[in-house]
C-alpha cells in the first residue's frame, strides 16, 4: 500500500511541472495574440490631463495600445482591425480601485468566518466580474485570500479585473483583522490557528520574528505588496480606534521582508500616532488616514509617502448593528473625510483613490458613485486622474513583484489597452462614472472586449 502510493506520488511531479508549464504557454500565448481594434473618432482622457482631446483615433494590437493619432489610421497599419466607431464619445482607461477586498465585498462577516471557502470563492467569482463590468479593470486587494482568484482570472477561466493581491492582513492579537471571540483566547503559541487564519484572511504576529514569517509566507503566495495593520479599525470587534497595535521593530521586520523582496508594506492606520510610527519604520503607504492631523499631513508630504483614501458612505455603517461599539467607531471615521482630504490637498499629498467596500452587495454597486463623490473636493479631471494614471502609479511601487508589468492607468502609446469608451464627457459630467451599466459602452481589459453595446453594424462599418 505504501509503495503504490509512493510510485503515485512520484509520478505526479513530471505531471505537475507539465501542467504548470502549459498554464505559462496559454498566458503568454494570449498576450501577444495580434488581434487590433481600432476605436474611431473618439475623444481621449488620457489618465493625467485636465482636458478631453482633439478627435482621435486609438489603435490597440494585442493587450497594447499600439498608436494613436488625430489623422484616420493608415490602412496598413489598421489592416485586419475589428472598427470601434466612437461617435465622438470619450475613451478613458480603466478604472483602479486601490482598497479592494475581492474576497470580502459580498460575504457577511459572520458567513466568512463560518462558511464553506469553495463557496466563498465562488461568490468573489461573480463579484470579480461584476467589478470589470463596473469599469474597474484593476484592484488592488488589501487583505483576503484572492491568490486563487487572481490565477484564475488571469488564466481566462473567469472574468474578472487584474488584481495585486496582499493575501492576509497582518495584525497583531487584539488588532484590526483578529476577528476571535473571548473564548478562543489565550493562544496557544504554536497550536492550531484562527478560523481568520486558516482562510488566509488574517494573520496574527505578535513578535518582529512573527511578522517575517507572516510577510514572507504571503511572498512565497505572491503578494505583490504587504498589508499590516498599524492601529485601531472600524470592523473588528475588538480593536479601538485609538489603539496603536505594531511596534515599531515589528513594522520594521515587515519593511525590511518586503524590501528585501522587491516591494512595499502599506498600513491600515487612522491615528497621528500609528501613521508617524509606520513612517518611521519605512512603510510606504497609509491607507485611510481618516483621523490625522496638520503635523502629520506635512510629514506624510515631506517623506514622500502614499495617502490611500476613501469617502465613506454614511451607508457602510449599515454593515453594522445599532447601537454597536463598530456603528459608533464608522461615524467617528466618516467624520474626519473632509479634514483628511482637505489636508491631503493642502499639502500636496500622493493620494490614491479607492473604496474599501466589506460586506455589502448593494454597496459594490455604487464602486463608481464612491468615485463621483470626490468631485466634492477635487475637480472631475483630478478625480478621474486619480482613480486611473496616479493609482496606477503607487500600484508600479510593487517593483519586480508587479504581477501586470506595462503601464497602467494612462492612455499612451506602449500602455497597457485596459480602456473605457463612455457614452459622454466625465469631465464635464463625472455622474457617468456612477452609472456604469449605462454609461460605459465598451469595456476593454489587456486588449480583450468584455462589454461591447454598440450596435454591431456600427462597429462594423465605422462613421
Ligand atoms: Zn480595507
Amino acid at each position: 500500500m505504501k509503495s503504490v502510493s509512493r510510485r503515485a506520488f512520484v509520478a505526479t511531479i513530471p505531471l505537475a511541472g507539465l501542467a504548470l508549464s502549459s498554464v505559462v504557454r496559454a498566458q503568454s500565448a494570449a498576450s501577444t495574440e495580434q488581434a487590433a481594434t481600432l476605436f474611431q473618432n473618439v475623444r481621449v482622457f488620457d489618465g493625467k490631463s485636465d482636458a478631453l482631446s482633439a478627435a482621435t483615433n486609438v489603435l490597440v494590437r494585442g493587450n497594447i495600445i499600439d498608436r494613436i493619432s488625430s489623422d484616420p489610421m493608415p490602412s496598413h497599419v489598421a489592416s485586419g482591425a475589428n472598427v470601434i466607431a466612437g461617435g465622438g464619445r470619450t475613451l478613458m482607461p480603466g478604472l483602479i480601485d486601490m482598497h479592494w477586498h475581492a474576497m470580502l465585498v459580498r460575504p457577511t462577516p459572520a458567513q466568512l468566518l463560518t462558511g464553506d471557502i469553495g463557496h466563498l470563492n465562488l461568490v468573489a467569482g461573480a463579484e470579480a466580474t461584476d467589478t470589470l463590468l463596473r469599469g474597474f479593470t484593476t484592484v488592488r486587494d488589501l487583505g483576503g485570500p484572492s491568490f486563487g482568484l487572481k490565477r484564475a482570472i488571469d488564466e481566462g477561466i473567469l472574468t474578472g479585473p487584474r488584481i495585486y493581491p496582499s493575501g492576509a492582513i497582518i495584525t497583531v492579537t487584539s488588532g484590526h483583522g483578529d476577528f476571535r471571540h473571548p473564548f478562543e483566547v489565550p493562544r496557544v503559541l504554536g497550536g492550531p490557528q484562527s478560523r481568520g487564519e486558516q482562510t488566509g484572511a488574517a494573520m496574527i504576529a505578535d513578535s518582529p520574528d512573527e511578522v517575517r514569517v507572516r510577510v514572507r509566507e504571503q511572498l512565497l503566495l505572491g503578494a505583490s505588496q504587504i498589508k499590516l495593520t498599524a492601529g485601531g479599525g472600524v470592523a473588528s470587534p475588538n480593536s479601538p480606534l485609538d489603539a496603536s497595535t505594531f511596534t515599531e521593530a515589528e513594522l520594521r521586520a515587515a519593511v525590511e521582508a518586503a524590501e528585501n523582496w522587491g516591494t512595499y508594506v502599506t498600513v491600515h492606520a487612522y491615528t497621528p500616532v500609528s501613521i508617524q510610527r509606520a513612517i518611521a519604520a519605512g512603510v510606504k503607504c497609509i491607507e485611510h488616514g481618516h483621523l490625522m492631523d496638520e503635523a502629520t499631513a506635512s510629514l506624510i508630504a515631506d517623506k514622500g509617502i502614499w495617502l490611500s483614501t476613501q469617502a465613506f458612505p454614511d451607508e457602510m455603517a449599515d454593515a453594522f448593528p445599532a447601537g454597536s461599539q463598530e456603528r459608533a467607531k464608522a461615524f467617528e471615521v466618516f467624520a474626519g473625510t473632509d479634514r483628511t482630504l482637505g489636508l491631503a490637498k493642502k499639502y500636496k499629498i500622493k493620494t490614491a483613490f479607492g473604496t474599501d467596500i466589506l460586506f455589502s452587495p448593494s454597496l459594490a454597486k455604487r464602486q463608481g458613485e464612491l468615485l463621483a463623490k470626490f468631485a466634492r473636493w477635487y475637480t472631475p479631471a483630478e478625480s478621474l486622474a486619480m482613480a486611473t494614471g496616479t493609482n496606477a502609479q503607487l500600484l508600479a511601487l510593487s517593483g519586480k513583484r508587479n504581477p501586470y508589468p506595462g503601464k497602467l492607468g494612462v492612455i499612451e502609446q506602449g500602455a497597457l489597452a485596459d480602456l473605457l469608451l463612455v457614452d459622454g464627457d466625465p469631465i464635464a459630467d463625472i455622474k457617468l462614472v456612477a452609472d456604469p451599466a449605462k454609461n460605459f459602452v465598451v469595456i476593454m481589459k489587456d486588449g480583450k472586449i468584455y462589454k461591447n453595446r454598440l450596435e454591431p453594424s456600427m462597429a462594423l462599418t465605422g462613421r
